[in-house]
């Protein structure tokens, strides 16, 4: 990125306690950018309008204007709190409508732990990951069909008489939805998390998938991923498949020894894991994962699992990426129940902007953000949910 001293970098409040976190994420992020550059680098700020703030500047629902989505494009790096789903009215998700419009196809969660905080697993300082979840495809693309509509009716006729389908397996009474799982949706998936790996020195990246049993979704997303690391990333990358195919052909110490060849020499080992015993794993072996790169649905569940090893959602970060825009966000909603009590945790957009400010190459800023959060929770300096934690810890 060719980034000015002071960048103009559009940011959206959010709504119930975006009110709360988003002026304190200003303020820490003005401090680290001054101490680090000392007034040779400034963030300009300029706010954009989502959520209910839009409707009252827009009118009404008036949720996601135009012009925001032609904001958010044009400066190419953002931030935003969480926004209210509209209820009701048709309105899809803005979250939803943000990443299918500007296709944002990464969704982007590292997961890393702070010494001191409260957490239910013993080794919680293993946990050091960065998900890769596809954004644009797999069942959460939000085709689906009401059991009884005429359209689930048609399609289950159509299953039945056309494609041999068995009638037990599909009464009328049955809701579809439908799965859609490409090799370009696949592939420039898996390009962002090998090249992330690659960049940051990172061990390696594993494949995590249901394709033991959805074999040409979920077993395609694993194969495409090895092949594009094979074909793409052929210097720099080591595959399981690749090991398998030299025990196959040449026996088992050969393909021993040809691992540890790529791990002596800083290669990227690729490597697949189902996703039911990837969810034991990170409980139980969470070192032995890096870089994870996974499909839409099996990423929402994993994100929050491994979130909630590491204190949760009030401290998770998050971004949204496609080939050229990057909006960084909080990954919790609006938490009505607590909104505008002075009680929110600012870590999550707080360290969604730290991750912004090392897009923007401006490490020393982040670096200066992660010490601060290191000393809070040292100190114990925290919000409730931190504070509760510790004390049922203590
Ligand atoms: P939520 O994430 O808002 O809240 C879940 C629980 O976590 C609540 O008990 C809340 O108090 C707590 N919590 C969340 N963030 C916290 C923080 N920073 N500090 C301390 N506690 C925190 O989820 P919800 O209640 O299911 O959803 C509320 C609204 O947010 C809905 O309108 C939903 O659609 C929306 N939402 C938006 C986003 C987004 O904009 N990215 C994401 C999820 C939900």
């Amino acid at each position: 990125l060719n980034v000015p001293s002071r960048p103009i970098i559009p940011f959206i409040e959010g709504d119930g306690i975006g009110l709360d976190i988003t002026p304190a994420m200003h303020r820490v992020v003005n401090a680290a950018v001054e101490k680090a550059y000392r007034g040779e680098r400034a963030i300009a700020w300029m706010e954009v309008f989502a959520g209910e703030k839009a409707c009252a500047v827009y009118g009404q629902d008036q949720w996601l204007p135009a012009e925001t989505m032609q904001t958010l494009q044009d400066y190419v790096v953002s931030i935003k709190g969480p926004l209210t789903t509209p209820v009701g009215g048709g309105i899809r998700s803005l979250n939803v409508t943000m990443r299918q419009d500007l296709d944002l196809y990464v969704c982007l969660r590292p997961v890393r732990y702070f010494q001191g905080t409260p957490s239910p697993v013993n080794d919680p300082e293993l946990v050091d990951m960065v998900i890769f979840r596809e954004n644009s495809e797999d069942i959460y693309a939000g085709i689906e069909w009401r059991a009884g509509s005429p359209e689930a009716k048609k399609l289950i006729e159509f299953l039945q008489q056309e494609m041999g389908v068995s009638s037990i397996r599909f009464p009328e009474t049955s809701g579809i939805g439908i799965k859609p799982v490409s090799s370009e949706g696949t592939k420039r998936l898996v390009r962002r998390a090998i090249q992330y790996a690659i960049t940051n020195n990172r061990v390696s990246v594993t494949l995590v998938h249901k394709g033991n049993i959805m074999k040409f979704t979920e077993g395609a997303f694993r194969d495409w991923g090895y092949e594009l690391a094979e074909t793409e990333f052929a210097d720099q990358v080591f595959t399981w498949r690749q090991y398998e195919r030299i025990r196959k052909d040449e026996g088992r110490a050969a393909a021993d020894t040809a691992m540890a060849a790529a791990e002596d020499a800083g290669r990227i080992i690729i490597k697949d894991v189902i996703a039911d015993n990837f969810l034991q794993q990170i409980l139980l072996r969470p070192a032995e994962y890096d870089v994870v790169a996974t499909l839409n649905l099996n990423g929402d569940y994993i994100s929050d699992a491994l979130a909630a090893e590491v204190g949760g959602i009030g401290i998770a970060p998050g971004a949204n990426l496609s080939d050229t825009v990057a909006i960084f966000e909080a990954t919790h909603g609006t938490a009505p129940d607590i909104a505008g009590q002075g009680r929110a945790n600012p870590g999550s957009i707080i360290l969604s902007a730290e991750m912004m400010l090392r897009h923007l190459g401006w490490d020393e800023a982040a670096d200066l953000i992660i010490k601060g959060v290191n000393g809070a929770i040292e100190a114990r300096t925290v919000t409730y949910d931190f504070a509760r934690q510790m004390e049922d810890a203590t």
